[in-house]
């Protein structure tokens, strides 16, 4: 059967009807990229699932399709979210697939530029907030729960339940459930649904078992790590830059089930992934998704996994999205020269590939 999106894939495990209408851009089935120079490095067998392959290029659309869906069938009018940019991206095209409002609230000047763009192509509101993603949170809450607009944050729980597909789709990819999963952490909502994904699937006879859930956070925005609320969270991975997660229970839990562990990575260890996966594997993540790399790294380096161990990092977003962010911190540029054979050939000698 062609892929048609992840409500045909897996709607028994979905809360959809034949009645619900299904506003899709056929998001999921995306690629699960076996690492094979980062497995050897790190002695383990690495595989990554590359979020940034769907539509609008990060996991966000499979949440985000459950929960524009469900809007619609509900006779909802407009949808409304904070967002550090790939929420707002998601749905935003997600509202003009079902022809209906989105208005979406951003941190001003912590927006990557290419997630922005989105938003407003796909003919979002866009309002920048004079605040970080807590603050537009905090209003969106309040608004959607005074006035008629759908909440499509993932406090709604069909975003929940869409992003669980990824789990089922890992399982069916590899044939078996991996040993490990990692991903970043910012609001929660991924690791809380990854979590309902294994554990649905194992008791569906689907999966032969729930793997450890690893999560990550950058130091600057570690809220979870340390334990209280960090009110001015601060890193490069604007993605995951939140000081007070929504589904923080659903991160405890998911943490306590699984016998998992959250660890905060820095970074400049943020970076040096970022550039290693793009490097190595050839796939270019977004800064986030290198958190979730950065703290596989750490743990390996630690000797945390045991030899021949299966984990699965989850590379959440796409890295065209944030070009800004790679060319300041990998100090990347092209040499510049006079369009003169010599000046070719003496480059090519430098680098050694004559
Ligand atoms: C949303 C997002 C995250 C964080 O996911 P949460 O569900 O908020 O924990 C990580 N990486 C990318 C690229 C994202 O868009």
């Amino acid at each position: 059967m062609i892929w048609q999106g992840v409500i045909r894939a897996y709607a028994p495990f979905l809360p959809v009807t034949g009645k619900t209408p299904i506003v899709t851009l056929y998001e999921g089935n995306t690629i699960l990229l076996s690492a094979s120079h980062l497995s050897a490095r790190l002695r383990i067998n690495l595989y990554l699932k590359f979020e940034g392959q769907n539509p609008t290029g990060s996991f966000k659309d499979r949440g985000m399709t459950v929960a524009v869906s469900k809007a619609l069938e509900n006779k909802a009018r407009a949808v409304m979210c904070a967002s550090t940019g790939n929420t707002s991206a998601s749905a935003a095209a997600l509202a003009a697939r079902a022809g209906i409002k989105c208005v979406v609230l951003v941190p001003d000047g912590y927006i990557a530029l290419g997630k922005l763009a989105q938003a407003l192509i796909y003919g979002a509101e866009v309002i920048a907030i004079q605040g970080n993603f807590d603050a537009a949170l905090q209003l969106v809450r309040k608004i959607t729960q005074e006035h008629s607009l759908t909440l499509v944050n993932s406090l709604n729980p069909h975003r929940i339940e869409g992003q669980k597909t990824a789990a089922f789709e890992i399982c069916d990819q590899l044939g078996f459930a991996p040993d490990y999963l990692a991903l970043p952490v910012g609001n929660a909502g991924n690791i809380t649904a990854y979590w309902k994904g294994f554990k649905e699937y194992a008791s569906a006879g689907r999966a032969n078992q729930t793997p450890r859930m690893l999560g990550f956070q950058a130091a600057g925005a570690a809220p979870i790590v340390r334990g209280e609320v960090v009110p001015e969270p601060q890193t490069v991975a604007t993605a995951i830059r939140i000081g007070n997660p929504a589904s923080w229970q659903g991160a405890r839990q998911a943490l306590q089930e699984s016998k998992g562990r959250i660890e905060m990575v820095t970074d400049e260890e943020i970076v040096a992934a970022y550039q290693l996966v793009a490097r190595e594997e050839g796939l270019f993540v977004e800064p986030a998704s290198a958190a979730a790399l950065a703290g596989v790294i750490k743990l390996a380096n630690q000797d945390f996994f045991p030899p021949a161990s299966q984990v699965v990092c989850v590379m959440t977003g796409h890295g065209l999205k944030d070009p800004d962010t790679t060319l300041q911190t990998c100090h990347l540029q092209p040499t510049v020269v006079p369009a003169r054979e010599e000046r070719i050939l003496s480059i090519l000698e430098k680098i050694n590939v004559l």
